[in-house]
């Protein structure tokens, strides 16, 4: 019975301690973890080496691994983010000297003022800060879920900080504080491990798994650091730019077999002109320092300013860099999943990329090029664990100029003198509808860390030059604004409840690269085709979610006249608007569709990441769908299931042969063969409507035989290239079923397509624009795609097929074009009617 016998004094302590964020409850425990000595290591654990050939640690054995850590070393202190997509949980691990893990609350707090200059009142402040701080490193691994050697890694790293007593992990220990990600996609760690084990001693080991290895994204997982959509990014998100504020973050990737085996900065070019050069010199330091560590040990092939740049903001490693961070990056020569494979000679010599002419020519930035032969997961582990090492100790040795940089970033961004005509702010106007996608836009910017204030009162201020061109007298939206005339200049009221986000904050440079259009230099190659960006070259995040964010140059009321509050969470902003709050996992928007449609999006045997997108905008906009596979094409009879079917982008020889015999196990090969492909158009004869996003337009307008053709086919990259920019379309309407749109529309070009068609059953719903056609990014030819059908419907029998040329889903951030597919399932009502 004693053990119930709680006192009220001791009810009390514990609920204090339960109640406290969890540094201290956890200090308490911790001072009772036993000895150092008794840190046990991975394989006492897993049975196993980590990283030893053709063994794989999954998710459950990883936690567990780092649980017994958190309970038997004094250095490592755990903790649960949260729960993943797929309700897996999230972790980070702490590890430090053990005084330093006792204080981590102290650490933190330093940390948050080193990120915000204007809470440090004085240099002696600032100079005690640096004197007390440490060193913040993130080390975030596999999270590309194939790439999965760090996973395992990160194990080892753990216990060897665990238990080292040797000087350089002291003074690591000493003057850092790691957090260490095993995985930020957990779920991606069981879809692999659980694959690899059931297909271990089988033809298809060391193949990748037959889906997704993130639910909605797979390797998009990667992509979605300024939008945030996914639940690992905005728990990482949080952990980083609202409490720790590292300042260095390295990110644990491997890329192709036959290249070099290990990139790590100096990147390539073309740098973001909004990056400081502190920040792009400090990366490349420390990527030279990474570099001569491998080469003194004896390591191969490894290379330096190639094929990777900074031009992209959405990256794990490149969002440090708009909060003031250095972002590392590292890609090590793939295995086989953890099967260890041969790489010949010859490979390697044929094995080139911007920066590198080949993987077996040594140069200025690959000085030491590897000769081939086996390749273990090992070699990848061994070559990861150094580049850690070395980063650490790197940031312990110069820790006071590490933090002090960090500051002086934020205060620069801060006090930056603005010349006349360049933008003070941006501002968000109120009364220009589209509630959803402003408070999308708003809650994304304030989860960031990015100030965002309410107008209590109005302003007046004068607008930058792009913004005066982009609000003219037709747009209705004017209307809720006064012109006010000066003496010299002309200033606009703008009303209260509107929102505004100063340059002038520590994230200015975020503000800069989410704001700005892109304006990506034309780089050719010397046979002038287009040098390939590293990924896509425009983002603006006002004209993909269609949000009206004009730039303004000047405010007329001083700061101490205006009255503003800074909003502190997302959901203040969907209350200005009574949009309702999420309760749970539930999302609030409400089902833009007539619910009696029924609607199914094709997946196939393996699903691909536009189809998963797709997916993830269905679920964000609670419209539901059934998920379409290829046997169920083959069967037929789509009509008696389904009003709507939608094709993701996906070449149409993909959707029909699937995935090559052998292969993969039968049940994942063969796709909708021929027969799927009658099933379809007959589906479309009979009275569905089947909805085409960009590269599966191919596969009507070819079996089908409809009145169109894609104009850009067989274009040289010389004569036309767009690898991912915003566009502007010309909306024509002339389908009923699409009326009521705005006569202008941002659109994602990514590689996509472009119709040409004269079949009066073709009706044109939007043409890329003639005039000022590239909002943000790269176009090279932009007279083949000015004009050219960007949006289209055609009957066929009676039924329809709606053929979007780009992608108006793109990475579940083009909210602008969403209403577009929203209209083009809604008609097949009112074409049923
Ligand atoms: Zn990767």
């Amino acid at each position: 019975m004693t053990r119930h016998r709680l006192t009220i004094a001791s009810l009390a302590v514990l609920l204090y301690l339960a109640a406290l964020p969890f540094p201290l409850a956890a200090q308490q425990a911790k001072s009772q973890a036993e000895p150092v000595s008794a840190v046990p290591s991975p394989r006492s654990i897993l049975r196993f080496n980590p990283g030893e050939d053709r063994t794989i640690a999954d998710w459950k054995q990883i936690t567990n691994y780092f649980s017994v850590l958190d309970k038997r070393s004094d250095r490592v202190l755990v903790q649960t983010l949260g729960e993943s997509t797929l309700k897996r949980p999230l972790i980070v691990a702490f590890i430090s000297a053990r005084e330093n893990i006792l204080a981590l609350e102290k650490y933190k707090d330093i940390q948050q003022r080193l990120a915000d200059p204007r809470k440090v009142t004085s240099t002696l402040e600032r100079d005690k800060l640096i004197k007390d701080g440490k060193v913040v490193i993130a080390v975030s691994c596999s999270i590309h879920s194939t790439e999965i050697v760090a996973s395992q890694m990160s194990m080892r790293l753990a216990y060897e900080l665990a238990v080292a007593e040797d000087p350089e992990t002291k003074e690591i220990l000493q003057n850092t504080i790691l957090l260490l990600i095993p995985s930020p996609n957990p779920d991606g760690i069981d879809i692999v491990a659980d694959w690899y084990r059931k297909t271990l001693g089988t033809p298809f080991e060391g193949r990748e798994p037959p889906e997704l290895y993130h639910h909605y994204a797979g390797h998009d997982d990667n992509r979605d650091w300024f939008m945030l959509n996914l639940k690992e990014t905005r728990l990482l998100t949080r952990l980083f730019w609202h409490e720790w504020y590292p300042e260095i973050v390295y990110d644990v990737h491997q890329q192709g077999t036959n290249g070099s085996r290990f990139f790590i900065p100096p990147f390539y070019d073309p740098a973001n002109p909004n990056i400081s050069p502190t920040l792009l010199r400090q990366v490349g330091l420390l990527g030279h320092k990474i570099a001569a560590d491998l080469q003194s040990q004896g390591y191969q092939g490894v290379l330096t300013n190639a094929l990777y740049d900074t031009w992209w903001h959405g990256g794990f490693r490149t969002a440090p860099y708009f909060h003031n961070s250095i972002g590392i990056l590292s890609e090590a020569a793939s295995v086989r999943l953890m099967t260890p494979t041969i790489v010949t000679s010859e490979q390697l010599s044929r094995s080139s990329t911007r920066g590198m002419r080949s993987a077996s020519e040594a140069s200025t930035n690959f000085p030491d090029p590897w000769t081939g032969g086996s390749w273990h997961p090992r070699d990848i582990m061994a070559m990861e664990l150094i580049a850690a090492r070395s980063l650490m100790s790197m940031a312990a040795k110069y820790r006071e100029q590490y933090l002090a940089n960090f500051y002086e970033l934020g205060k620069s961004n801060v006090e930056r003198a603005v010349k006349p005509g360049e933008p003070v702010a941006y501002l968000i106007p109120a009364g220009q509808g589209r509630d959803e996608s402003v408070a999308r836009m708003l809650g994304c910017l304030i989860e960031q860390g990015i100030e965002v204030f309410r107008l209590e009162q109005e302003l007046h201020v004068t607008y930058g030059p792009q913004v005066l061109k982009r609000i003219n007298p037709a747009n209705e939206k004017l209307g809720t604004y006064r012109t006010v005339v000066q003496a010299t200049e002309m200033m606009q009221e703008v009303p209260a409840g509107s929102y505004i986000i100063f340059l002038s904050q520590p994230q200015r440079s975020n503000v800069e690269t989410l704001f700005e259009p892109q304006i990506y230099p034309n780089r050719l190659t010397a046979q002038d085709e287009a040098e390939r960006p590293y990924d896509v070259t425009g983002w603006t995040l006002p004209l993909q979610l269609g949000v009206e964010a004009p730039a303004i140059t000047a405010i007329r009321e001083k700061a101490s006249e205006q009255k503003l509050t800074l909003l502190r969470n997302g959901n203040v902003v969907r209350e200005d608007f009574a949009l309702p709050i999420g309760k749970g996992e539930l999302s609030p928007i409400k089902n833009p569709v007539p619910t009696s449609l029924r609607v199914a999006i094709y997946q196939g045997d393996t699903g691909n990441m536009d189809e998963g997108w797709t997916r993830f905008i269905f679920d964000t906009f609670n419209v539901p769908y059934a998920t379409l596979k290829d046997a169920q094409v083959r069967k037929g009879d789509l009509n008696s299931k389904y009003d709507v079917v939608i094709l993701p982008s996906q070449q149409a020889t993909e959707i029909i042969q699937g995935n090559a015999s052998g292969s993969l196990p039968t049940q994942y090969t063969g796709g909708i063969t021929e027969n799927g492909v009658n099933h379809l158009k007959e589906f479309v004869t009979k009275g569905g409507t089947l909805i085409c996003f960009d590269a599966s337009c191919g596969l009507p307008i070819t079996q089908f035989k409809l009145p169109l053709r894609n104009t850009l086919e067989g274009l040289r990259s010389a004569d036309f290239y767009g690898p991912g920019s915003i566009v502007s379309l010309d909306v024509e309407s002339a389908a009923p079923s699409f009326q009521g749109l705005p006569p202008k529309l941002p659109g994602y070009f990514i590689n996509s397509s472009a119709f040409a068609a004269t079949d009066p059953r073709v009706r044109v719903i939007a043409r890329y624009a003639k005039e000022d056609l590239l909002l943000s990014g790269w176009l090279l030819g932009e007279d083949k795609l000015r004009g050219q059908i960007a949006l289209a419907e055609t009957v066929l029998g009676k039924g329809r097929v709606v053929l979007f040329a780009f992608r108006p889903q793109h990475r579940g951030q083009m909210w602008a074009t969403l209403p577009l597919i929203w209209k083009a399932i809604a008609s097949s009502q009112e074409q049923s009617e």
